[in-house]
């Protein structure tokens, strides 16, 4: 199984520097790091001239489907898509059918995880079924592995329960996760509230449902102690919130989608559902803040959202169609455009897409991992679970809906050129995308 391999000619991008440097891998882990390195007869070597060598990718927010909805993705096709956008690892959401609300259905995708080439580590469920009535058992998944629980897809409505699972939470040691919209305020709505949507006779979703659950949240997390991670924001006035409670001492992190960085509300006037997503695309002023407040470390992370969908649930109208975007193939190249295009710091684009994520998933070589899963978003030192993502920055690939290696092609970025392209992805030390080909 394992391979000597050598990523020669690129450019190591540690936490601190970037500078020229081979990368020797040998049984899985990372074996050396210097110029002109030496390897052994045998060894499979990597051409990186021109490309950033950095960490694996770690996604925080993927939907992968399965058990349940394999028309639109399965463990293996999402882990597949996942492989040739640079991850090496991807946190797979619980609202499965059945939901991953129990130790039976982790274990069930953490097996599924296991036949593919990443590391898939589910998480779970915060209320049963994620119905928002009663607790999840968190503490049998928690002791799976499972370290962030969210009822993803849908926030917990009910503040009394979710303070008491931000109280179960903080003993487990877990982090909360939250799609933050309050329903009372956003159902019915299918893209941003404001003068497009009146225009457009559509009913909107507005950005204060958001906001509203996100300083609810910062309170319970300020009054329980309990780590919270805020999942895909799309609005100025969530970033002012987050960053006041953080000046407080709440204990959060925070994550924004490639989408509500590169894409607005103006394109929902086309009426093409592939626009369509929860929490909606907001005006260009959000987008604008959001990309200032990744530049500038306010944001954490940057996560997918990767939400596959088949054909039928998007060909409907506007109002009626299922909500979402896959997008781990064009997570990576959108990201670098948001923080400067070809001016952006390789360190700022790894930190966001791979270390921090990492570091929130509770991945890295430092945390106790339980599960079986690798190391992830390491400071590409010697020693390290040889985890990496190889990027070629001169690459300008064109996005072609067909030729996704998600099960579902449902992207909003058809036809654009995307200013980087993953060429070669290890993970545990195989290189399993090589020149831009999935190898298995
Ligand atoms: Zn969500």
């Amino acid at each position: 199984m394992s391979e000597t391999l050598l990523i020669h000619g690129g450019s190591v991008v540690t936490p601190t520097e970037v500078r020229r440097a081979d990368v020797l891998v040998v049984d899985g882990v990372i074996a050396a790091v210097g110029e002109g390195l030496e390897a052994p007869d045998g060894t499979r070597r990597l051409d990186a001239t021109g490309c950033w060598v950095g960490p694996g990718l770690v996604d925080l927010h993927t939907h992968l489907r399965e058990p349940g909805g394999e028309e639109a993705e399965t463990v293996e096709s999402g882990a597949r898509a996942a492989m040739c956008g640079g991850y090496t690892a991807v946190v797979a959401m619980p609202n499965t059918t059945p939901s991953t609300d129990c130790a039976a259905v982790v274990a069930q995708v953490i097996t599924l995880g296991r036949a593919t080439s990443i590391d898939v580590m589910p998480s779970g469920a915060i209320t049963v079924g994620r119905e928002g009535t009663h607790l999840a058992p968190m503490a049998e998944m928690a002791a799976l592995g499972v370290t962030i629980f969210t009822d993803d897809g849908m926030g917990v409505q009910d503040a009394g329960l979710m303070r008491r699972a931000m109280e179960y939470g903080r003993g487990l040691g877990v982090t909360l996760a939250e799609h933050c919209e309050d329903e009372s305020l956003a159902a019915g709505g299918c893209m941003n509230e404001g003068a497009l949507s009146s225009s457009l006779g559509l009913v909107g979703r507005p950005g204060i449902a958001e906001e509203a659950m996100v300083a609810r949240d910062l309170l319970l997390a300020e009054r329980t102690g309990c780590s919270l991670h805020l999942l895909h924001l799309s609005t100025a006035r969530s970033i002012e919130l987050l960053t006041e409670a953080r000046a407080r001492g709440v204990v959060v992190t925070a994550e924004v989608a490639p989408h509500h960085l590169t894409l607005t509300e103006d394109l929902c006037a086309t009426y093409d559902t592939v626009y369509k997503v929860h929490p909606p695309l907001r005006g260009a002023d959000d987008a604008a803040a959001l990309r200032l407040a990744l530049s500038d470390g306010h944001l954490d992370a940057v996560a997918t959202d990767h939400a596959p969908h088949p054909p039928q649930a998007k060909d409907r109208p506007f109002d009626d169609a299922a909500p979402g975007m896959v997008g781990l193939e064009t997570a990576l190249a959108l990201t670098i455009e948001a923080l400067g295009g070809e001016a952006a710091d390789p360190r700022a684009v790894f930190r966001v897409l791979s270390r921090t994520p990492a570091a929130i998933a509770r991945l890295r070589a430092s945390d106790e991992r339980i599960g079986g899963f690798s190391a992830q978003g390491g400071d590409l030192a010697p020693g390290e679970d040889a985890n990496l993502c190889v990027v070629d920055v001169s690459a300008r690939p064109v996005v072609d809906p067909h030729r996704l290696h998600s099960r579902s092609k449902n992207t909003p970025y058809a036809g654009r050129t995307l200013l980087a392209g993953v060429r070669h992805t290890v993970a545990r030390g195989i290189a399993i995308v090589i020149d831009g080909e999935a190898q298995r």
